[in-house]
């Protein structure tokens, strides 16, 4: 099966279809979580800049609001449908209890292929999106932030729409934003740096050293390139990287920093040339000989067609959902151990989070302090994963599910069922 034939939905309640069999959860408590909360589909026109009338299929969904406001990100790719953005949001659900912010999960996105639009195209599409979507956003309803294809100017526009539309500046509907109109210093970075707060203390774990391990990544982007920095400044070797266009690889370890700067200007990196590079595809990636694998760019990319190539000690999941059940499985017989993504990646909504305390105070920290609490919360939830899976010997990923479920039936327990 190819990784685009797996249903992104089916495959995300998989994963807690095995927690809630591991800790016996009520059969009503699975149903409600398999379901999402409400789910709004809309058209987006725009008129291109040749003046022809162009619809694109854009959507929101809530998962669960049972812990409070949902939080999740906005994708732009030409790949998104409704089961990705449904799996998407049930994913932001479970991290942001993992992680016990008081929020739940959503997520949004529109089909498009962002390298066919122009600035002004794309400006138009997110504020006629932001206008179509206005009534399920807000600071106590649901707060949207960056995801793959879009970034801090995107999130700028929805604040100038969403604002424009209320008849005052509210910076606290969506987070991500740039820091001169509300936004957090660290948030641009905090996924990737979150990442390697929690690599690192899985590496202490098994008394691994950083210097000296090779990573192959997949994505360059607002993650994969942070998570990139991260490595090699402590001396971790990435010998190749993937993106949408192509990969490179390099027995002697790329250079980090040329490649942020080349990206920077090309915003590729598959032309960027040096003497020991070689062009790749992401199945050499996969089964390129390291000792971490990073998947930083979208679902179901480590399945059950690629898992038995892999040849690593750890797999970091910096993007959502890049492991189905049936990988996971081949990944436990062959001892590679994955961090799952709603640990892995979780530094972004947790650094998120932070924004939207700042802005619903307007007061704002430094980066000393985001960097502080971020990894304070992170290692937090990374001890308790750690110490569950431990003592009951299950993955990690089951481990953290079990701890976010547990919470989310609690709230339901809790709140009772209205009317
Ligand atoms: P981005 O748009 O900035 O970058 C995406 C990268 O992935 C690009 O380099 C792109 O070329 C590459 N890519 C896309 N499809 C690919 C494919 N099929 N094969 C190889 N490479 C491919 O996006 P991002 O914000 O870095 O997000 C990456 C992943 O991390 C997503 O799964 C996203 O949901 C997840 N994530 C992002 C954040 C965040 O704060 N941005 C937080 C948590 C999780």
């Amino acid at each position: 099966m190819s990784s685009l034939d797996i249903n992104p939905f089916k495959s995300a309640k998989k994963k807690l279809n095995i927690a809630a069999e591991e800790i016996n959860l009520d059969q009503n408590i699975v149903n409600y979580l398999s379901r999402v909360e409400r789910a709004l589909l809309v058209s987006v026109p725009i008129k291109r800049d040749n003046g022809d009338l162009e619809i694109f299929q854009g959507y929101r969904v809530h998962h669960s609001t049972i812990r409070g406001p949902a939080k999740g990100g906005i994708r732009y790719s030409p790949e998104v449908t409704l089961d990705e953005v449904k799996a998407l949001a049930f994913l932001m659900t479970f991290k942001t209890s993992l992680l016990e912010l008081p929020l739940g999960g959503s997520k949004g996105g529109i089909r498009v292929d962002t390298k066919s639009l122009s600035i002004n195209e794309l400006e138009r599409l997110t504020r006629r999106y932001t206008a179509e979507i206005i009534n399920m956003i807000g600071p106590d309803i649901d707060i949207p932030a960056p995801d793959m294809g879009t970034d801090a100017q995107t999130m700028a526009w929805i604040m100038d729409t969403y604002s424009m539309q209320k008849g005052r500046t509210i910076p606290g509907v969506v987070t991500g934003k740039p820091i001169e109109i509300g936004g957090s210093v660290g948030r641009s970075g905090a996924t990737g740096t979150g990442m390697f707060y929690i690599l690192k203390a899985m590496c202490n774990k098994l008394d691994y050293r950083l210097k000296n391990m090779s990573a192959v990544i997949q994505g360059f982007g607002k993650v994969g390139s942070i998570i990139a920095k991260h490595l090699y400044d402590h001396g971790v070797k990435i010998i190749g990287i993937m993106e949408s266009t192509g990969g490179i690889y390099s027995s002697n370890g790329l250079n980090i920093e040329a490649l942020r700067k080349w990206k920077a200007q090309n915003n590729e990196l598959k032309d960027y040339k040096e003497n020991s590079i070689k062009q790749i595809t992401n199945e050499d990636l996969f089964a390129t000989p390291c000792d971490i694998v990073v998947p930083a760019a979208t679902e179901n990319q480590i399945n059950s067609s690629n898992a038995a190539d892999l040849d690593c000690k750890l797999i970091l999941e910096g993007a959502n959902s890049p492991t189905t059940s049936k990988a996971d499985k081949i990944l436990e017989e062959k001892d590679i151990i994955a961090i799952p993504d709603i640990l892995a990646n979780s530094g972004g909504v947790c650094v998120s989070y932070f924004e939207y305390v700042q802005d619903i105070n307007a007061y704002f920290w430094n980066l000393e302090r985001i960097n502080n609490e971020m990894r304070n919360i992170l290692l937090k939830a990374f001890h308790e994963v750690y110490t569950l899976a431990a003592e009951r010997e299950l993955s990690l990923r089951t481990a953290a599910y079990v701890i976010a479920v547990s919470r989310i039936a609690k709230a339901i327990e809790l709140r009772g069922l209205f009317p």
